[in-house]
């Protein structure tokens, strides 16, 4: 029989028990931890419940740690009796943060000698435990390879992306921000068509049509970032700028909330500035890189 790395999950909110449960699907021998009791009480009989974080952090070869921020991760954490009971023991911190949050936490781990790994999980809770399910994870490399086969019960596509420990966090970011960027467009997109009386189901159902091009763009963006060569065939940044102008239009007509095409406005009039009129749509990145502008 297979010996199943007991594991510890530090934090039951809605990812935090998608993960524990996934674990005691998977078999292992589970322990669970929440601020608030309430949300251990579904786990009695399959999980052995730790009356504290430092009983959690205790329990296991493996504790995994998904609070709201690194302000509850550092307030339940940053205390003696953690740090003496998760010493010679992993961590892996799963709550979200910035790069540098992810360097605080390594630089806390290692001067008490706790193995530590941080990482993002690229889903929703009800996708823990797909084989598509996409989580990354940074810091010492023969250390997560130590751990992969129990990483990978949270998600089939868990990579390594970086040592440096803040790899995984600046990952995480930049595919955020697309992320969020493009869903406030779709809604912005939802709202120009409300303003229109157009139906919001056929807007929804059109939407394939653009979902393509976004990849395309993504894929020339790749492309031309990599040799800051920006001419090509396809269209130029005078006729994009011209596109979104006309939706900036649209927007103040139908008083419609247009703050979102007019910044996309003044990046693309920025990269104008710069000279790039006649250049494919990825020369706006250097009206965004490099210093902050006004
Ligand atoms: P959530 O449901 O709001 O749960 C937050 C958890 O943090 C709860 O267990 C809460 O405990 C605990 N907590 C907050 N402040 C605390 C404090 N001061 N001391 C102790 N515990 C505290 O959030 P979630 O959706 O599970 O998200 C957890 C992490 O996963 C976040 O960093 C989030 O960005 C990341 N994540 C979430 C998703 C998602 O789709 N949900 C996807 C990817 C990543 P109580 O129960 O006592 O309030």
């Amino acid at each position: 029989m297979t010996h199943k790395v007991t594991v510890s999950i530090v934090g039951l909110g809605q990812m935090g028990a998608a993960l524990a449960r996934a674990y005691i699907d998977a078999g292992h021998p589970v322990t669970v931890w929440n601020r608030t009791p309430g949300k251990a009480e579904p786990f009695q009989g399959q999980a052995n419940v730790a009356a504290t974080p430092e009983q959690a952090c205790g329990a296991s070869d493996l504790t995994i740690v998904s609070l709201s921020d690194y302000e509850a991760s550092d307030q339940v954490l940053r205390t003696p009796l953690v740090a003496a009971a998760a010493k010679g023991r992993t961590l892996v911190q799963l709550t979200s943060g910035t790069p540098g949050d992810a360097r605080s936490g390594a630089a806390w781990a290692s001067s008490l000698g706790i193995d530590y790994l941080d990482g993002c999980i690229l889903a929703y809770p009800s996708y823990i435990g797909g084989e598509q399910t996409a989580v990354f994870y940074s810091g010492p490399r023969d250390l997560y390879e130590r751990h992969q086969s129990t990483l990978r019960v949270i998600g089939g596509a868990t990579s390594h992306v970086g040592e440096p420990i803040g790899a995984a966090a600046a990952l995480d970011c930049a595919l955020l921000s697309s992320y969020y960027g493009a869903t406030l467009a779709v809604l912005q997109g939802a709202a120009i068509c409300a303003s229109e009386s157009f139906p919001l189901d056929a807007y929804f159902e059109k939407f394939q049509a653009i979902t393509p091009l976004i990849s395309i763009t993504a894929d020339m963006c790749k492309k031309m970032l990599s040799t800051g060569n920006f001419k090509g065939t396809d269209c130029t940044l005078d006729i994009h700028t011209n596109a979104i102008r006309h939706i900036v239009r649209l927007n103040r007509e139908n008083s419609v909330d247009g703050r979102l095409p007019e910044l996309a406005l003044a990046y693309f009039e920025r990269a104008l500035q710069l000279g790039h009129g006649s250049d494919e749509i990825a020369a706006v990145f250097n009206a965004l890189h490099g210093p902050a502008r006004r």
